[in-house]
Protein backbone atom coordinates (compact mmCIF):
# COMPACT_ATOMS: atom_id res chain seq x y z
CA UNK A 1 0.00 0.00 0.00
CA UNK A 2 1.04 3.73 -0.90
CA UNK A 3 1.63 6.35 1.79
CA UNK A 4 -0.02 9.59 1.71
CA UNK A 5 1.64 12.49 4.52
CA UNK A 6 -1.65 14.25 3.52
CA UNK A 7 -1.63 18.24 4.62
CA UNK A 8 1.71 18.90 6.61
CA UNK A 9 4.01 22.22 5.87
CA UNK A 10 6.12 20.65 3.85
CA UNK A 11 9.67 22.09 4.19
CA UNK A 12 12.39 21.92 1.90
CA UNK A 13 14.82 24.79 0.94
CA UNK A 14 16.72 22.70 -1.56
CA UNK A 15 13.96 22.45 -3.91
CA UNK A 16 12.49 25.94 -3.21
CA UNK A 17 9.43 24.58 -0.95
CA UNK A 18 7.53 26.10 2.29
CA UNK A 19 4.00 25.23 1.75
CA UNK A 20 1.01 22.74 2.61
CA UNK A 21 1.17 19.46 0.38
CA UNK A 22 0.78 16.41 0.07
CA UNK A 23 3.36 13.67 -0.07
CA UNK A 24 2.89 10.81 -1.21
CA UNK A 25 5.04 7.62 -1.40
CA UNK A 26 5.68 4.41 -2.73
CA UNK A 27 8.47 1.76 -3.00
CA UNK A 28 10.75 3.65 -0.76
CA UNK A 29 10.27 6.36 -2.85
CA UNK A 30 9.01 10.31 -2.86
CA UNK A 31 6.28 9.63 -6.07
CA UNK A 32 4.92 12.83 -5.55
CA UNK A 33 4.70 16.58 -3.61
CA UNK A 34 1.70 18.26 -4.09
CA UNK A 35 -1.30 20.07 -3.62
CA UNK A 36 -4.55 17.76 -2.74
CA UNK A 37 -3.54 14.34 -4.14
CA UNK A 38 -5.47 11.41 -4.74
CA UNK A 39 -5.79 9.31 -1.58
CA UNK A 40 -7.49 6.22 -2.93
CA UNK A 41 -5.47 3.65 -2.81
CA UNK A 42 -3.21 4.83 0.26
CA UNK A 43 -2.88 4.45 3.43
CA UNK A 44 -3.43 8.73 4.81
CA UNK A 45 -1.44 9.87 7.61
CA UNK A 46 -3.01 13.52 8.90
CA UNK A 47 -0.27 16.12 9.13
CA UNK A 48 -2.04 19.17 9.56
CA UNK A 49 -0.61 21.29 12.02
CA UNK A 50 2.96 19.17 11.30
CA UNK A 51 6.36 20.05 9.68
CA UNK A 52 7.38 17.84 7.28
CA UNK A 53 11.21 17.94 5.99
CA UNK A 54 13.91 15.15 5.05
CA UNK A 55 14.77 12.87 7.13
CA UNK A 56 17.38 14.63 9.75
CA UNK A 57 20.76 12.98 10.05
CA UNK A 58 22.98 13.33 13.20
CA UNK A 59 26.20 12.93 12.11
CA UNK A 60 28.59 12.46 15.40
CA UNK A 61 27.49 10.22 17.30
CA UNK A 62 29.15 7.47 19.56
CA UNK A 63 26.97 4.38 19.59
CA UNK A 64 29.67 2.14 22.43
CA UNK A 65 29.44 -0.97 19.99
CA UNK A 66 31.45 -3.04 19.98
CA UNK A 67 33.25 -2.74 23.88
CA UNK A 68 30.63 -0.98 26.00
CA UNK A 69 27.73 -2.78 25.45
CA UNK A 70 26.03 -1.84 28.70
CA UNK A 71 26.22 1.63 27.72
CA UNK A 72 24.69 1.29 24.37
CA UNK A 73 24.32 -0.67 21.02
CA UNK A 74 23.71 0.05 18.19
CA UNK A 75 20.26 -0.83 18.33
CA UNK A 76 19.52 1.11 21.21
CA UNK A 77 21.09 3.93 19.80
CA UNK A 78 19.20 3.50 16.45
CA UNK A 79 16.28 4.14 18.17
CA UNK A 80 17.33 6.68 20.67
CA UNK A 81 18.04 8.33 17.29
CA UNK A 82 14.29 7.24 15.60
CA UNK A 83 12.82 8.43 18.92
CA UNK A 84 14.75 11.60 17.97
CA UNK A 85 13.66 12.18 14.82
CA UNK A 86 16.69 11.23 13.00
CA UNK A 87 16.45 8.77 10.05
CA UNK A 88 20.21 8.38 10.08
CA UNK A 89 22.90 8.88 12.58
CA UNK A 90 27.14 8.60 11.78
CA UNK A 91 28.77 6.23 14.60
CA UNK A 92 32.15 7.48 15.32
CA UNK A 93 35.01 4.96 15.78
CA UNK A 94 36.36 5.81 18.78
CA UNK A 95 34.55 2.19 20.16
CA UNK A 96 36.77 -0.37 22.23
CA UNK A 97 38.79 -1.28 19.96
CA UNK A 98 38.48 1.53 17.61
CA UNK A 99 36.89 1.31 13.85
CA UNK A 100 39.89 1.41 11.80
CA UNK A 101 39.70 -1.55 9.50
CA UNK A 102 37.87 -3.22 6.15
CA UNK A 103 36.33 -6.00 8.44
CA UNK A 104 35.27 -3.87 11.86
CA UNK A 105 33.48 -1.30 9.59
CA UNK A 106 31.59 -4.71 7.49
CA UNK A 107 30.53 -5.41 11.65
CA UNK A 108 29.21 -2.04 12.21
CA UNK A 109 27.25 -2.27 8.98
CA UNK A 110 26.09 -5.36 9.53
CA UNK A 111 25.13 -5.13 13.07
CA UNK A 112 22.89 -2.24 12.05
CA UNK A 113 21.39 -3.99 8.98
CA UNK A 114 20.28 -6.36 11.69
CA UNK A 115 19.40 -4.45 14.30
CA UNK A 116 19.00 -1.03 13.56
CA UNK A 117 15.69 1.28 13.49
CA UNK A 118 17.28 3.86 11.08
CA UNK A 119 20.41 4.37 8.66
CA UNK A 120 23.74 4.01 10.03
CA UNK A 121 26.52 5.24 8.56
CA UNK A 122 30.19 4.04 10.11
CA UNK A 123 33.01 6.84 10.39
CA UNK A 124 36.47 5.12 9.81
CA UNK A 125 39.68 5.80 12.46
CA UNK A 126 42.17 8.02 10.73
CA UNK A 127 45.49 6.43 12.20
CA UNK A 128 45.70 2.87 13.72
CA UNK A 129 43.95 2.10 16.71
CA UNK A 130 43.04 5.90 16.96
CA UNK A 131 47.18 6.56 18.48
CA UNK A 132 47.96 9.59 15.96
CA UNK A 133 50.79 7.14 14.66
CA UNK A 134 50.14 5.33 11.40
CA UNK A 135 47.41 5.33 8.68
CA UNK A 136 44.32 2.91 9.33
CA UNK A 137 43.48 1.18 6.31
CA UNK A 138 41.17 4.34 4.90
CA UNK A 139 40.83 2.17 1.40
CA UNK A 140 39.74 -1.13 2.79
CA UNK A 141 36.82 0.54 5.21
CA UNK A 142 35.64 2.71 2.63
CA UNK A 143 35.25 -0.15 0.43
CA UNK A 144 32.77 -1.92 3.04
CA UNK A 145 31.23 1.56 4.11
CA UNK A 146 32.29 3.39 5.62
CA UNK A 147 31.16 7.18 4.86
CA UNK A 148 34.08 9.56 6.62
CA UNK A 149 37.27 9.82 8.78
CA UNK A 150 37.98 11.08 12.21
CA UNK A 151 39.82 10.12 15.05
CA UNK A 152 37.37 11.49 17.05
CA UNK A 153 37.64 11.30 21.05
CA UNK A 154 41.36 13.00 20.68
CA UNK A 155 42.44 14.66 17.64
CA UNK A 156 45.37 13.69 15.55
CA UNK A 157 48.22 15.84 17.44
CA UNK A 158 50.68 15.57 14.66
CA UNK A 159 50.60 18.01 11.87
CA UNK A 160 52.50 15.92 9.91
CA UNK A 161 50.40 12.70 10.34
CA UNK A 162 47.49 15.03 9.44
CA UNK A 163 48.53 15.87 5.93
CA UNK A 164 49.20 12.56 5.28
CA UNK A 165 45.66 11.74 6.55
CA UNK A 166 44.38 14.38 4.20
CA UNK A 167 46.19 13.47 1.48
CA UNK A 168 44.77 10.18 1.38
CA UNK A 169 41.27 11.23 2.08
CA UNK A 170 41.54 13.67 -1.16
CA UNK A 171 43.24 10.37 -3.05
CA UNK A 172 39.62 8.87 -2.50
CA UNK A 173 37.49 12.24 -2.09
CA UNK A 174 36.37 11.83 1.22
CA UNK A 175 35.96 14.20 4.34
CA UNK A 176 38.24 14.04 7.44
CA UNK A 177 36.60 15.28 10.78
CA UNK A 178 39.18 16.54 13.29
CA UNK A 179 38.24 16.92 16.76
CA UNK A 180 40.59 19.86 17.47
CA UNK A 181 42.10 19.71 20.61
CA UNK A 182 46.15 20.17 20.96
CA UNK A 183 46.61 18.55 23.97
CA UNK A 184 49.24 20.38 25.07
CA UNK A 185 47.34 22.93 25.54
CA UNK A 186 44.52 21.74 26.85
CA UNK A 187 46.42 19.41 29.44
CA UNK A 188 44.19 18.71 32.00
CA UNK A 189 41.68 20.93 31.89
CA UNK A 190 37.72 20.01 32.63
CA UNK A 191 35.78 22.54 32.17
CA UNK A 192 36.73 26.25 30.56
CA UNK A 193 39.70 28.17 31.30
CA UNK A 194 38.99 31.56 32.89
CA UNK A 195 36.48 33.04 35.72
CA UNK A 196 34.59 29.75 36.52
CA UNK A 197 37.59 27.77 36.43
CA UNK A 198 39.19 29.71 39.17
CA UNK A 199 36.11 29.80 41.26
CA UNK A 200 35.55 26.22 41.05
CA UNK A 201 39.00 25.15 41.67
CA UNK A 202 39.49 23.11 38.78
CA UNK A 203 42.14 22.73 36.08
CA UNK A 204 40.84 25.50 32.86
CA UNK A 205 41.21 24.16 29.21
CA UNK A 206 41.18 27.20 27.14
CA UNK A 207 39.57 27.72 23.91
CA UNK A 208 42.79 28.31 22.12
CA UNK A 209 43.42 24.67 22.65
CA UNK A 210 40.68 23.96 20.21
CA UNK A 211 41.43 26.75 17.70
CA UNK A 212 45.13 26.21 16.93
CA UNK A 213 43.99 22.74 15.48
CA UNK A 214 41.23 24.47 13.44
CA UNK A 215 43.05 26.96 12.04
CA UNK A 216 45.86 23.76 11.35
CA UNK A 217 43.49 21.57 9.95
CA UNK A 218 41.62 24.27 7.84
CA UNK A 219 45.54 25.32 6.68
CA UNK A 220 46.04 21.52 5.71
CA UNK A 221 42.86 21.07 3.83
CA UNK A 222 43.31 24.23 1.88
CA UNK A 223 47.12 22.38 1.33
CA UNK A 224 45.57 19.20 0.61
CA UNK A 225 42.29 19.91 -0.96
CA UNK A 226 40.77 17.76 1.47
CA UNK A 227 37.37 18.48 2.54
CA UNK A 228 37.22 18.56 6.36
CA UNK A 229 34.31 18.97 8.71
CA UNK A 230 35.18 20.32 11.76
CA UNK A 231 33.68 18.87 14.94
CA UNK A 232 31.79 20.40 17.96
CA UNK A 233 32.97 23.88 17.58
CA UNK A 234 32.74 26.05 21.05
CA UNK A 235 34.61 28.75 20.84
CA UNK A 236 33.71 32.62 19.00
CA UNK A 237 37.13 32.20 17.67
CA UNK A 238 36.53 29.06 15.91
CA UNK A 239 33.58 30.28 14.24
CA UNK A 240 35.83 33.09 13.04
CA UNK A 241 38.31 31.09 11.68
CA UNK A 242 35.52 28.73 9.23
CA UNK A 243 34.03 32.12 8.58
CA UNK A 244 37.36 33.46 6.95
CA UNK A 245 37.73 29.96 5.46
CA UNK A 246 34.39 30.00 3.39
CA UNK A 247 35.31 33.28 2.63
CA UNK A 248 38.40 32.12 0.58
CA UNK A 249 36.83 29.24 -0.48
CA UNK A 250 38.34 26.50 1.57
CA UNK A 251 36.31 23.12 1.52
CA UNK A 252 35.36 22.88 5.09
CA UNK A 253 32.19 22.60 7.01
CA UNK A 254 31.47 22.31 10.79
CA UNK A 255 28.87 21.09 13.59
CA UNK A 256 27.87 22.78 16.61
CA UNK A 257 26.56 20.63 19.27
CA UNK A 258 22.90 21.72 21.10
CA UNK A 259 24.44 22.02 24.57
CA UNK A 260 27.20 24.58 22.77
CA UNK A 261 24.17 26.18 21.92
CA UNK A 262 22.02 26.33 24.82
CA UNK A 263 24.62 26.09 28.17
CA UNK A 264 27.24 27.84 28.71
CA UNK A 265 29.86 27.68 31.69
CA UNK A 266 27.97 30.00 33.75
CA UNK A 267 25.54 26.78 35.08
CA UNK A 268 27.92 26.00 36.61
CA UNK A 269 27.14 28.55 39.25
CA UNK A 270 27.37 26.88 42.66
CA UNK A 271 27.25 23.41 41.28
CA UNK A 272 29.86 20.84 40.28
CA UNK A 273 27.22 18.82 38.34
CA UNK A 274 28.99 16.53 36.01
CA UNK A 275 26.20 15.99 33.58
CA UNK A 276 27.62 19.50 32.61
CA UNK A 277 31.08 18.23 31.78
CA UNK A 278 32.11 17.35 28.16
CA UNK A 279 34.80 18.36 25.98
CA UNK A 280 35.26 20.64 24.18
CA UNK A 281 34.13 22.59 27.48
CA UNK A 282 31.21 25.02 27.84
CA UNK A 283 32.41 28.50 27.22
CA UNK A 284 31.59 31.58 28.05
CA UNK A 285 28.05 33.23 27.03
CA UNK A 286 29.71 35.33 24.38
CA UNK A 287 31.33 32.23 22.89
CA UNK A 288 27.63 30.89 23.09
CA UNK A 289 25.97 34.02 21.07
CA UNK A 290 28.99 33.54 19.01
CA UNK A 291 28.15 30.37 17.75
CA UNK A 292 24.81 30.70 17.75
CA UNK A 293 24.78 33.50 15.33
CA UNK A 294 26.93 31.57 13.09
CA UNK A 295 24.94 28.50 12.93
CA UNK A 296 22.11 30.97 11.94
CA UNK A 297 24.48 32.95 9.16
CA UNK A 298 25.51 29.52 7.85
CA UNK A 299 29.02 29.74 9.00
CA UNK A 300 28.76 26.89 11.13
CA UNK A 301 26.45 24.27 8.63
CA UNK A 302 25.27 21.72 11.13
CA UNK A 303 23.87 20.48 14.39
CA UNK A 304 25.21 17.55 15.61
CA UNK A 305 24.67 15.77 18.97
CA UNK A 306 28.04 13.85 19.99
CA UNK A 307 26.08 11.65 21.84
CA UNK A 308 27.87 9.88 24.22
CA UNK A 309 26.69 7.61 26.33
CA UNK A 310 28.20 6.95 30.09
CA UNK A 311 26.88 4.95 33.52
CA UNK A 312 25.75 6.61 36.30
CA UNK A 313 28.52 5.08 38.90
CA UNK A 314 31.08 7.48 36.46
CA UNK A 315 29.19 9.67 35.95
CA UNK A 316 28.68 10.44 39.55
CA UNK A 317 32.08 10.85 40.82
CA UNK A 318 34.83 13.62 41.81
CA UNK A 319 34.63 16.57 38.79
CA UNK A 320 37.94 15.29 37.48
CA UNK A 321 37.69 11.73 37.08
CA UNK A 322 34.16 11.92 35.14
CA UNK A 323 33.66 10.99 31.94
CA UNK A 324 33.24 13.94 29.08
CA UNK A 325 29.76 14.14 27.38
CA UNK A 326 26.14 13.74 27.42
CA UNK A 327 23.48 12.09 25.62
CA UNK A 328 21.93 14.20 22.77
CA UNK A 329 19.81 12.45 20.53
CA UNK A 330 16.49 12.15 21.92
CA UNK A 331 16.75 16.36 23.14
CA UNK A 332 18.33 18.02 20.30
CA UNK A 333 15.31 18.39 18.15
CA UNK A 334 13.24 19.73 21.12
CA UNK A 335 16.18 21.75 21.88
CA UNK A 336 16.71 23.76 18.72
CA UNK A 337 12.80 24.05 18.20
CA UNK A 338 12.47 25.88 21.58
CA UNK A 339 15.50 28.14 21.96
CA UNK A 340 15.96 28.92 17.73
CA UNK A 341 12.52 27.90 15.92
CA UNK A 342 9.72 29.08 18.22
CA UNK A 343 11.64 32.13 18.98
CA UNK A 344 11.62 32.59 15.14
CA UNK A 345 15.54 33.15 15.05
CA UNK A 346 15.50 30.30 13.23
CA UNK A 347 13.05 29.49 9.74
CA UNK A 348 12.19 25.98 8.99
CA UNK A 349 14.14 26.29 5.80
CA UNK A 350 17.48 26.45 8.26
CA UNK A 351 16.16 23.45 10.54
CA UNK A 352 16.04 21.80 7.62
CA UNK A 353 19.22 22.71 6.63
CA UNK A 354 20.96 22.24 9.45
CA UNK A 355 20.15 19.11 10.80
CA UNK A 356 19.11 17.59 7.18
CA UNK A 357 20.59 18.89 4.13
CA UNK A 358 23.88 20.20 5.41
CA UNK A 359 24.97 17.06 7.19
CA UNK A 360 24.46 14.79 4.43
CA UNK A 361 26.30 17.53 2.65
CA UNK A 362 29.48 17.89 4.82
CA UNK A 363 29.98 13.82 4.15
CA UNK A 364 28.70 13.52 0.61
CA UNK A 365 25.69 11.01 1.44
CA UNK A 366 23.05 10.84 -0.87
CA UNK A 367 21.03 13.76 -0.34
CA UNK A 368 17.10 13.19 0.46
CA UNK A 369 14.75 15.93 -1.20
CA UNK A 370 10.97 16.61 -0.81
CA UNK A 371 10.21 15.42 -4.84
CA UNK A 372 9.72 12.58 -6.56
CA UNK A 373 12.35 10.40 -6.59
CA UNK A 374 14.06 10.89 -3.61
CA UNK A 375 14.12 8.04 -1.13
CA UNK A 376 11.65 8.34 1.49
CA UNK A 377 13.86 8.89 4.18
CA UNK A 378 11.40 11.92 6.29
CA UNK A 379 10.93 13.65 9.61
CA UNK A 380 7.66 14.85 10.95
CA UNK A 381 7.46 16.84 13.77
CA UNK A 382 4.65 18.84 15.71
CA UNK A 383 5.75 22.39 16.24
CA UNK A 384 3.63 22.63 19.44
CA UNK A 385 4.16 19.69 21.20
CA UNK A 386 5.30 19.94 24.81
CA UNK A 387 7.91 17.77 25.92
CA UNK A 388 8.99 17.19 29.63
CA UNK A 389 12.59 15.25 29.13
CA UNK A 390 12.20 12.18 31.40
CA UNK A 391 15.09 9.87 32.02
CA UNK A 392 12.70 6.87 32.08
CA UNK A 393 10.97 7.81 28.73
CA UNK A 394 14.84 7.61 27.10
CA UNK A 395 15.44 4.97 24.36
CA UNK A 396 19.10 5.35 24.71
CA UNK A 397 20.70 2.84 27.31
CA UNK A 398 22.30 5.98 29.27
CA UNK A 399 20.31 9.11 30.50
CA UNK A 400 23.41 10.88 31.76
CA UNK A 401 21.95 14.41 30.33
CA UNK A 402 21.83 18.11 31.71
CA UNK A 403 18.32 18.42 30.52
CA UNK A 404 16.27 16.03 32.22
CA UNK A 405 13.44 18.07 34.27
CA UNK A 406 13.11 20.37 31.35
CA UNK A 407 9.76 20.93 29.27
CA UNK A 408 10.35 21.90 26.00
CA UNK A 409 8.38 22.56 22.90
CA UNK A 410 8.57 20.39 19.62
CA UNK A 411 9.03 16.84 18.64
CA UNK A 412 9.38 14.43 16.34
CA UNK A 413 6.05 12.53 15.91
CA UNK A 414 7.31 10.17 13.17
CA UNK A 415 9.96 9.29 11.32
CA UNK A 416 10.33 7.01 8.10
CA UNK A 417 13.18 6.00 6.30
CA UNK A 418 12.90 4.46 3.12
CA UNK A 419 9.66 4.08 3.00
CA UNK A 420 9.02 2.46 6.31
CA UNK A 421 8.32 3.61 9.88
CA UNK A 422 10.76 3.90 12.29
CA UNK A 423 9.00 5.90 14.62
CA UNK A 424 5.26 6.74 14.38
CA UNK A 425 2.76 8.96 16.77
CA UNK A 426 6.15 9.18 18.99
CA UNK A 427 6.93 5.53 20.04
CA UNK A 428 9.60 3.71 17.95
CA UNK A 429 8.24 0.74 15.51
CA UNK A 430 10.00 -2.49 16.22
CA UNK A 431 12.46 -4.64 13.87
ZN1 LIG B 1 35.14 14.84 19.70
Amino acid sequence: MNLLLKGGRVVDPQVELDQVADVLIKDGLIAEVGVDLDTAGCEVLDCTGRVVVPGLVDLHVHLREPGREDLETIRTGARAAARGGFSAVCAMPNTVSPIDSGAKVRFIVERAAADAIVRVHPIGACTTGQKGESLAEIGDMLAEGAVAFSDDGRGVQSAGMTRRVMDYAKAFETTIISHCEDESLAASGVVNEGAVSTSMGLAGQPAIAEEVIVARDIMLAELTGCRLHLAHLSSAGSAELVRQAKARGIRVSAEVTPHHLFLDENAFAGRYDTYLKMNPPLRTANDREALVAALLDGTIDCVATDHAPHGLHEKEREFELAPFGITGLETAVPLVVTNLVATEKMSWSQFARALAIAPRAALGLVEVKMASGSDADITIIDPEAEVKVEADRFESKSVNSPFVGLTLKGRATEVIVGGRFALRSGEVVSL
